[in-house]
């Protein structure tokens, strides 16, 4: 089923950004794109049709959380990610990579796969490129990442030489193990901050063909300069034809320079976990909504917002509800900082078909850091 999946050129040129059309099984994104975290087959307090409503195309699960509870075969038993998310657009899932090596227990790396002890109730597993291919098959999500090695940061060269080679090789097992034609199987590009690493893993996976490739290990605490540094290292390896995915970055400056260096999808938890924390993206940056000032202040969070919750609730009002521990607030808050970033990448996407992409970004970057 070549065609189920296609990403095609809509502005911009070979290099730099660029906007394009993303085509899935369950429809079509249009790029550059965030993707809203749904970590449990949920994105925390936000309806899916409000997801639609506030720009969202397309959404992400997570692989290791699922797998634990309730269980991919439970999910599958249960119609598929889909039916579970109420979303009948575009799911991507990741390996549960990253989270084996940041969130479990981790017990023991070999080339065979990853042994933990899980988070719930410590329970030792292990995650082989086998397995992790097997629970995306069951989930059903139209996006399912490969299997990386995820090596911590700051790690030594060694370590980062080793989790490119483990990643290569099982990267080989993914794709012999992948079983579903209308499931589109992306490789996680690793390397730390090592210019010859990245662009070694960079050449060695456009060698094996795949239809995008996603560039992982970034926004580990590296910062500004060194994730730019490596985007810029990796990007210019990618096939210009195919989409290309910055896994778990999301804050403005990032967003930028990485679309700027012609990355379409995003994701990651910044609007929804902020929201939750009373903290509010608006274009001059970040407010605290239990702040004692907003207390009585009637205007939305901002102005020229079109999301539910500024056309509805002031300031004033969601500051109530964070000091009242309500579960709107954290709901209310979750929908305007998605919109947030939806909009954000309107407005990037529009500027890039029109040929103003630097200035655009130039402008909001400067209105979201004039505080900084
Ligand atoms: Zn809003």
């Amino acid at each position: 089923m070549p065609d189920l999946h296609k990403w095609t050129l809509v502005a911009g040129g070979a290099s730099g950004a660029r906007c394009g059309r993303l085509t899935t099984p369950h429809g079509v994104v249009e790029t550059p794109a965030f993707i809203p975290v749904g970590t449990k087959a949920t994105v925390k307090g936000v309806r899916p049709e409000t997801l639609r409503e506030i720009g969202a195309t397309i959404v992400l699960a997570n692989t290791y959380h699922l797998s634990l509870r309730p269980g991919a075969e439970v999910i599958r038993d249960l119609g598929g990610l889909h039916a579970v998310m109420g979303w009948d657009g575009p799911i991507l899932t990741d390996s549960g990579g990253f989270q084996v090596f940041s969130l479990a227990g981790l017990r023991r790396v070999d080339d065979a796969g990853v042994t933990f002890r899980n988070h719930i109730d410590g329970a030792e597993m292990t995650l082989t490129p086998e397995r992790a291919m097997a629970i995306q098959n069951d989930l059903g999500a139209d996006i399912i990442m490969a299997l990386d090695v995820c090596p911590p940061y700051p790690c030594s060269r060694e370590e980062a030489a080793e989790a490119v080679r483990r990643t290569l090789l099982w990267l080989d097992r993914c794709r012999a193990a992948h079983r579903r034609a209308d499931q589109s199987l992306w490789p996680i590009v690793q390397g730390g901050v090592e210019r010859d690493l990245r662009e070694q893993c960079a050449r060695r996976m456009v060698d094996m063909d795949f239809p995008a490739y996603a560039i992982g290990g970034v926004s580990v605490g590296e910062g500004h300069a060194l994730l730019r540094e490596v985007v810029g290292w990796t990007t210019p390896l990618l096939p210009a034809d195919r989409p290309r995915y910055m896994m778990g970055v999301g804050e403005p400056r990032d967003l930028a320079a990485c679309i700027a260096a012609g990355v379409d999808l995003f994701d990651c938890v910044l609007p929804t976990r902020n929201g939750r924390n009373a903290c509010a993206f608006t274009a001059d940056g970040m407010i605290r909504l239990r702040n004692e000032v907003y207390k009585t202040d009637v205007r939305p969070i901002e102005a020229d917002c079109d999301c539910p919750t500024c056309r509805r609730f002031s300031r004033g009002v969601l500051r109530h509800l964070f000091a009242s521990d309500e579960m709107l607030g954290p709901i209310l808050l979750s929908i305007h900082n998605l919109r947030f970033f939806t909009r954000f990448f309107e407005r990037l996407r529009q500027a890039i078909r029109q040929g103003r992409f630097d200035a655009e970004a130039q402008g909001l970057l400067d209105r979201y850091y004039q505080n900084d």
